[in-house]
């Protein structure tokens, strides 16, 4: 297995996962929130543009993001393959990575949701928010803001995933370690 997309709500565990994947199977872990986050940080035109959208819990329009992908996966192209934490988050999204990775011989192999009640989520968040210092976790708002739009445009997805017979769940509620072993399990088999 290769190409990984890490799929869930926000707060499902998306990133931790794909961090343990990266230790145990080397592929690279591209998380967008994190890129976006570093290009805040630096002040550049983007890190600004993005700031206003990402603290009111808006999505980042699709050509912004599609170019982000692009060139990071042209920097790391010597890599085995990637998890994706964060992207696809539109249908516009999925096509263009599809697209892209199909102009290189490769594929997506597996698309993991991980399942986590909107409860335990908001918890999550609240719990991250202290810690990570983001804005968008700390407002009950905008996670709700960012649960809707997780519902109406990126929760599509799944079935575009399901046809081609990638879409896994995966219980996200538990010890990390726990949910880990389930993920490694299908990983192994294939
Ligand atoms: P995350 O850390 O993945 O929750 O991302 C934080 C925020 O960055 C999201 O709420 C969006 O505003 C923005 N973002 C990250 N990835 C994407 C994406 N693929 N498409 C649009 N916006 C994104």
């Amino acid at each position: 297995m290769k190409n990984i997309i890490m799929f869930g709500s926000p707060g499902a565990g998306k990133g931790t996962q794909a961090e343990k994947i990266n230790e145990k199977y080397g592929l690279i872990h591209i998380s967008t929130g994190s890129i976006l986050r570093d290009e805040i940080y630096r002040k550049t035109e983007l890190g600004q543009k993005a700031k206003t959208i990402i603290d009111a819990g808006g999505l980042i329009p699709d050509e912004i993001m599609i170019d982000i992908i692009y060139n990071f996966i042209n920097k790391n192209e010597e890599s085995t393959g990637f998890i994706f934490d964060g992207f696809p988050r539109t249908i516009k999204q999925v096509k263009e990575l599809d697209a892209f990775l199909e102009k290189k011989g490769e594929k997506i192999d597996k698309m993991f949701v991980l399942d986590v009640p909107e409860t335990i989520l908001i918890e999550r968040l609240q719990k991250r928010a202290k810690l990570d210092n983001r804005a968008d976790d700390q407002d009950l708002k905008i996670i709700h803001k960012r649960f809707d739009l997780y519902k109406t445009i990126t929760l599509p997805l799944i079935d575009y995933y399901k046809k081609q017979e990638k879409y896994q769940e995966i219980n996200g509620v538990g010890e990390v370690d726990a949910i880990f072993s389930e993920i490694e399990e299908i990983i192994n088999e294939v």
